[in-house]
């Protein structure tokens, strides 16, 4: 039995289709185009560890074998915080075959502008010492604990200056010289590996050694320059520790 268009119809609005949502049919069993699955995200690196940072700092530093390189390698270095918030390296500054180092704490913000250690008042100050024993700042070498301005100028913290000190021992072993001299507590602290401040540290001799030193250098350690201009009646002690300074040159 076959039927017209008109009954097929009357049929189907018995059944219930009431509405056509197209012109042609649709075979709605078939399979749907398979959909492809999104391309595998990129895997995050991992956050570095305190462990992990320190580990970059040492390779870092041991692979350079020039003050120069050392630098560049600091200059590329993402381990410390204190590089977010500065303008400028503050790597060293003198004589890279100098006999005589000083390291200080932290550049402060004249050092920060010119990517040099020691030039604001506290550095004036410096030279005066130099001098005062007849050494010229571009004869000797200078440096920091840090090697970037902590902001506002407080005092770098345990961390970042965990993470600078191998670069800091580097750069004393590249410049290899026959003194150390740390200004000021923290330098001295950690530099000696004391824990006592430096009015009592200041006027002792050390001994400065790391693996790849041929020999231990002498080290003591001074009043901080800064110190210095706020409290004028130590420059007798810091004399006296200039005068010790130049006489351990003379014999060694
Ligand atoms: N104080 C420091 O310890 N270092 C500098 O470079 C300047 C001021």
């Amino acid at each position: 039995m076959s039927l017209s268009n008109r009954e097929l119809l009357k049929w189907y609005l018995q059944a219930g289709v009431d509405e056509a949502v197209g012109e042609e049919p649709l075979n709605r069993f078939a399979e749907p185009a398979p959909i492809a699955p999104p391309p595998p995200a990129s895997p995050k690196p991992p956050p570095k560890t305190a462990d992990t940072t320190l580990h970059d700092a040492c390779s870092l530093a041991e692979a350079a074998s020039t003050v120069d390189e050392l630098r560049l390698s600091l200059a590329d270095f993402e381990g410390c915080a204190l590089r977010k918030t500065a303008t400028n390296l503050v790597f060293g500054d003198g004589n890279p075959d100098a006999d005589i180092i000083f390291i200080g704490e932290a550049p402060g913000a004249e050092e920060d502008r010119q990517g040099l250690p020691f030039v604001g008042p506290s550095g004036k100050l410096l030279e005066r010492m130099i001098g005062s024993i007849g050494l010229a700042r571009s004869t000797v070498y200078i440096s920091n604990t840090v090697f970037w301005r902590p902001p506002g100028n407080r005092s770098p913290t345990t961390t970042e200056m965990a993470v600078c000190m191998p670069f800091v021992e580097r750069l004393i072993e590249l410049v290899d010289p026959k003194v150390l001299v740390a200004l000021g507590g923290p330098a001295a602290k950690s530099l000696l590996a004391q824990s006592q401040g430096v009015g009592r540290l200041r006027g002792r001799w050390f001994t400065y050694s790391t693996p790849r030193l041929a020999r231990p250098i002498e080290a003591t350690a001074t009043f901080h320059p800064a110190y210095l201009l706020r409290s004028p009646a130590q420059k007798r002690e810091v004399w006296s520790d200039m005068l010790a300074i130049k006489r351990k040159l003379a014999e060694l």
